[in-house]
């Protein structure tokens, strides 16, 4: 097949920030980008080469800006299926509906990866009015119930104690379909990127170290501070993954890393992720950029990590007493600022991120984090 070279167009559903560092590594590399999503001054459309408002459902408009790009891509999963199957039609779709309706579901999600004997938590399905006893019997307590739709950011899960906890909980969710999962007493998480091209190449980075806070990502350190055999082993699971969902992109996996040792899956996401930021400013080629040579047919970029990194995510949170003080983050050596063109900085929301390199990952970490306070 031949590949989509420079001076082509891809087309991008979504339009937050992951669009937004893909539009930035596709417009060096010389490429045009559309945008589509429902919102207007878009972190995306603010780089791409044009925006389009409008509602995913809106076939018309999907149909249309298909016709314009010579690739479609995702920046964020919870596009409809009908969104990419209008799509198709007119161009080629990367990674698939089919790949996108499956993770879109986490119950799905995890059905498939336990199907395929990827590590998964235990985990039960519940219809709405199911036995939700038998579910707890089965996958013990502490649990978590999570909405099988996909909520984000810890958005439709809660930790549960007991029955009557759980009840509660799923009570809260207005009895909607639910998973069921064992609490993981995990000693990490961590993450693994890779990628998977046209004609069938895999590329993937190390493990990334993640931290949570209220369930949202806070910091991530790259390398993950864990053993060679355990890396290898999250390698070999991606990349099995990889062809399994027969993906033509991006995924990142989520793992918890148990105290006895285990991986077990968390999570999977078929675009590039918040704890991929960091390849950014550490590797020879970004996430991002990664995704574009996948779904453009073009070879894989060298993953090679220049120095080792730390990335802190900036929440909105921040802006409680004015604009925060860019300057002093700035005057912090080997910190690199990132900020997202968003207008409202709510509470909780993601506007920026700080990515610090330094000669090991506790030093990158504390001038991080000495840089995110300055701010
Ligand atoms: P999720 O939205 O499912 O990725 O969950 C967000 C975060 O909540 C995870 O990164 C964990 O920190 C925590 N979490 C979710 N599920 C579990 C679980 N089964 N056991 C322990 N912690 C969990």
């Amino acid at each position: 097949m031949e590949p989509i070279l420079p001076g082509s167009t891809i087309g991008v559903l979504g339009s937050g920030q992951l669009g937004r560092m893909f539009a930035m590594a596709a417009r060096r590399m010389g490429y045009r980008v559309h945008t589509l999503s429902p919102d207007d001054d878009s972190p995306t459309g603010q780089i791409a080469d044009r925006e389009i408002t409008a509602e995913y459902e809106d076939i018309d408009a999907v149909s249309s800006f298909a016709r314009t790009v010579d690739v479609v891509t995702f920046e964020f999963e919870n596009v409809p299926s009908i969104a990419a199957e209008a799509a198709a039609l007119h161009a080629p779709v990367r990674p698939s509906g089919t790949t996108l309706h499956l993770m879109q579901q986490r119950a799905r999600e995890k059905g498939f990866l336990a199907d395929h004997g990827f590590p998964v938590t235990p985990f039960a399905w519940l219809q709405p009015g199911e036995d939700l006893s038998a579910a707890i019997a089965l996958v013990g307590l502490p649990a978590v119930i999570k909405t099988a739709a996909f909520g984000y950011d810890g958005k439709g899960q809660r930790k549960v104690a007991t029955l009557d906890e759980a009840e509660s909980a799923w009570r809260d969710m207005n009895g909607q379909e639910i998973v069921v999962e064992r609490f993981i007493d995990f000693h990490r998480e961590l993450s693994l990127i890779g990628a998977r091209g046209v004609a069938g190449w895999t590329a993937t980075y190390g493990l990334i170290q993640n931290s949570h806070t209220n369930h949202i990502l806070d910091s991530s350190i790259y390398p993950a501070d864990v053993e060679p055999a355990l890396e290898r082993r999250a390698t070999e699971i991606v990349v099995e993954l990889l062809h399994a969902l027969d993906v033509i992109g991006l995924v990142c996996v989520e793992f918890f890393l148990t105290r006895r040792g285990e991986l077990m899956i968390n999570e999977v996401a078929p675009r590039p992720h918040n704890s991929g930021h960091l390849t950014i400013d550490a590797c020879i080629t970004s996430q991002f950029e990664q995704q574009l040579r996948a779904i453009c047919g073009l070879p894989p970029g060298w993953v090679e990590r220049v120095r080792p990194a730390a990335m802190v995510n900036l929440l909105g949170d921040l802006w409680r007493n004015g604009e925060p003080d860019w300057a002093a983050a700035c005057l912090i050596p080997g910190v690199k600022l990132h900020l997202y063109g968003k207008a409202h900085p709510r509470s909780g929301r993601k506007m920026g991120h700080l990515t610090a390199l330094a000669h090991d990952t506790d030093s990158a970490l504390r001038l991080a984090l000495r840089a995110r306070a300055a701010l």
